[in-house]
C-alpha cells in the first residue's frame, strides 16, 4: 500500500461523462484523479452516432479534427422502420461542411481520456473505488486494483459518480435496491465489414420487444425487453443474419417482421460487445 494521494476531485468512471469532466476540470487546474475499471481502448453497447449539434464540444475539447478524420460518413437522412412502413427524412444542418458522423466509443472514450491525462489529470486504469468514508471536510478513499489486491489511498474533496448504469459498488448512486426485471433491457451491438444499408442513412428497426439502429451502414446496436419477448430476440436474429449476408435493406427490414430467411447463406464477420464489458483491439490515433 502506498501513501495516502490527495486530489480535489476523484472521478469514478471514464466513459464520455468521466472522461470530459476530468478534461474540463484537469484544464481549469484542478488536481483530479479518474478511476476507470477497463483498460481502453474497450468497446461498449452504444450506436456511436455523434449528433451535429455535439461535434462543437469535442471541438472545445481540442479533439474535434482527429476524430472526424477517424469517423465514418456524414449521415443525411433517418428513416424509421416498422413492418412494412417506412417513414423517412431528411437530416436538417447549420453547418453544411459537417453534420451528424458515427465514431467507434474504442476511439472516442479513448481521444476523451487521452486529452484529459494530457492536460494533467491522473488516469487510473483497471482500478474502482472500493470504499469510502465521509471525513466532512474531505473523502477518504480506498481504490482497488481489478486484478490482484493492491489498493490505494486517497482523499478527495469531491467524487464524481459518473459510472454508467447498472454498476453496483459503494457509492450511493450504485445501489440499485431492485432485482432484474422481465421489462429490464438487453443491449447489443455488432461491426460488421460490409452492408447492404447506405452509408449516409441512419435506420431505426421497431419491432415488439425492441428496435435495432446503425449508424455508418457498419454498426448495428440494438436493444431487446429481455423475458417475454423471445420473439423479438429472433427477429434481432433474423435481422443480424440477413445484413451480415449481404442482403438488400428491403428484405433485412422484412426479416425483422419475423419472415423466415434462414435460408441466408452469408457469414457474418461481426464482432459483438455486452454491457458486461468486452475489451477491444482498435487503437486510437487522437490524444
Ligand atoms: C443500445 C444503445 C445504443 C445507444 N446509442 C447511442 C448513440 O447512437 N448515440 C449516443 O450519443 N448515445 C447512445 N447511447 C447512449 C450512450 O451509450 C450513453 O449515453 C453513454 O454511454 C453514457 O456515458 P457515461 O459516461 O455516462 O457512461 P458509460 O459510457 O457507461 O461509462 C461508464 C464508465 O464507467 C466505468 N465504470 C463503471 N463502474 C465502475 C467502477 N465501479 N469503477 C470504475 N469504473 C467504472 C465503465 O467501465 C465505463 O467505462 C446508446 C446506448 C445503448 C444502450
Amino acid at each position: 500500500m502506498e501513501g495516502v494521494k490527495p486530489f480535489d476531485v476523484i472521478v469514478v468512471g471514464a466513459g464520455p461523462a468521466g472522461a470530459t469532466t476530468a478534461l474540463a476540470l484537469a484544464r481549469a487546474g484542478v488536481c483530479v484523479g479518474v478511476v476507470e475499471k477497463a483498460r481502453f481502448p474497450r468497446r461498449k453497447v452504444c450506436g456511436e452516432f455523434i449528433s451535429e449539434t455535439s461535434w462543437p464540444l469535442l471541438q472545445e475539447l481540442g479533439l474535434d479534427s482527429c476524430l472526424r478524420a477517424q469517423a465514418g460518413p456524414r449521415v443525411r437522412r433517418v428513416a424509421v422502420f416498422v413492418g412494412e412502413r417506412e417513414v423517412a427524412a431528411t437530416v436538417a444542418s447549420r453547418a453544411p461542411n459537417h453534420g451528424g458522423r458515427a465514431i467507434g466509443r474504442d476511439l472516442l472514450d479513448t481521444a476523451l481520456l487521452g486529452q484529459a491525462q494530457a492536460l494533467g489529470a491522473t488516469v487510473l486504469q483497471r482500478w474502482t473505488l472500493s470504499g469510502i468514508e465521509d471525513g466532512g471536510d474531505d473523502y477518504a478513499c480506498r481504490l482497488s486494483r481489478l486484478r490482484g489486491d493492491e489498493t490505494l489511498e486517497c482523499r478527495a474533496r469531491l467524487l464524481i459518480a459518473a459510472h454508467g448504469s447498472w454498476q453496483s459498488g459503494v457509492l450511493p448512486t450504485q445501489r440499485f435496491g431492485r432485482d432484474a426485471q422481465d421489462r429490464d433491457l438487453f443491449g447489443f451491438k455488432a461491426h460488421f465489414g460490409a452492408s447492404p444499408l447506405p452509408p449516409d442513412l441512419m435506420p431505426l428497426f421497431a419491432f415488439p420487444g425492441g428496435y435495432l439502429e446503425t449508424a455508418n451502414g457498419t454498426t448495428i446496436a440494438g436493444s431487446c425487453s429481455s423475458l417475454p419477448y423471445y420473439p423479438a430476440m429472433a427477429n434481432l436474429l433474423s435481422f443480424v443474419t440477413a445484413l451480415a449476408a449481404g442482403d438488400e435493406l428491403s428484405l433485412v427490414n422484412k426479416s425483422v417482421n419475423g419472415v423466415d430467411i434462414s435460408s441466408s447463406s452469408g457469414t457474418s464477420t461481426a464482432t459483438a460487445a455486452s454491457s458486461s464489458g468486452a475489451s477491444g483491439h482498435d487503437e486510437s490515433e487522437c490524444g
